[in-house]
């Protein structure tokens, strides 16, 4: 589905981090977690796969298509992405957050059609917050404004759904909830995977998690 290329990044104005040669593969229907410390380059590397950062050498290609020859709006069809944190000044409401995810499928003045507005119902109900649909995302939980998250990327009916540290700020509890919810779309929905996280336990819960019975047996082989 999405394979990266032997590609190099470096910030005009850094402060020296360089990504070199970095090449991996990811297969339709995965569930990935990249691991690394903080600094590592993981957001760096989430805005390479979403098409917003470019990379100076090498090339990223999405199902046989190379990133060149997609526009952005193409992308956002494909490919969507879940915030690390936000922070809204102004008070939208969930619906209106997860309305955002249409954007790629609207006309060219932005007006919703009925089936965006059913598309934005249906995924508040899957991700479990559509009793919350007319509060304000700066009134929720971290949990709920997380769900609400995973519901606007939902609404780009993407094929794949990159998540960037979805653990953090999250107490246990609620890490897990997410981490269901997200393994259920994955396995349900078919939808493609990949989380960005320094945090080793959630990358254990999820290793366990998503394995079939078969596969974690092997682990202890
Ligand atoms: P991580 O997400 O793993 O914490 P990042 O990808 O955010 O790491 O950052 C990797 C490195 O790139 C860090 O040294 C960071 O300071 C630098 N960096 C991140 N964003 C920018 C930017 N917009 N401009 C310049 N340097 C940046
Ligand atoms: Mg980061």
């Amino acid at each position: 589905m999405l394979l990266i290329n032997d590609i190099s990044f470096q910030y005009d104005d850094g402060d020296g981090f360089a990504i070199e040669n970095l090449n991996l593969s990811v297969q339709s229907g995965e569930f990935i977690t990249i691991l690394g410390p903080n600094g590592s380059g993981k957001s760096t590397l989430l805005g390479l796969i979403l098409g917003n950062l470019n990379p100076r050498t090498g090339e990223i290609v999405f199902q046989d298509k190379p990133y060149s020859q997609y526009s952005k709006r193409g992308l956002a069809q494909k490919i969507s992405f879940v915030p690390q944190r936000y922070y809204s000044v102004f008070p939208f409401s969930v619906f209106e957050i997860v309305m955002m995810g249409r954007t790629p499928y609207l006309n060219s003045l932005g007006f919703e059609k009925q089936t965006d507005i059913q598309t934005v119902n249906d995924a508040l109900k899957e991700v479990g917050i559509y009793h919350l649909r007319n509060k304000s995302i700066n009134s929720i939980s971290g949990g709920e404004a997380q769900r609400a998250f995973i519901a606007r990327a939902l609404v780009q009916e993407p094929e794949l759904i990159l998540l960037d540290e979805p653990n953090a700020h999250l107490d246990l509890e609620h890490q897990i909830s997410i981490f269901e919810l997200l393994k259920k779309l994955n396995i349900e929905n078919r939808v493609t995977i990949i989380v960005v996280s320094h945090d080793l336990n959630l990358a254990g819960l999820l290793w366990f998690s998503n394995n079939s019975n078969a596969e974690r047996r092997n682990i202890f082989r």
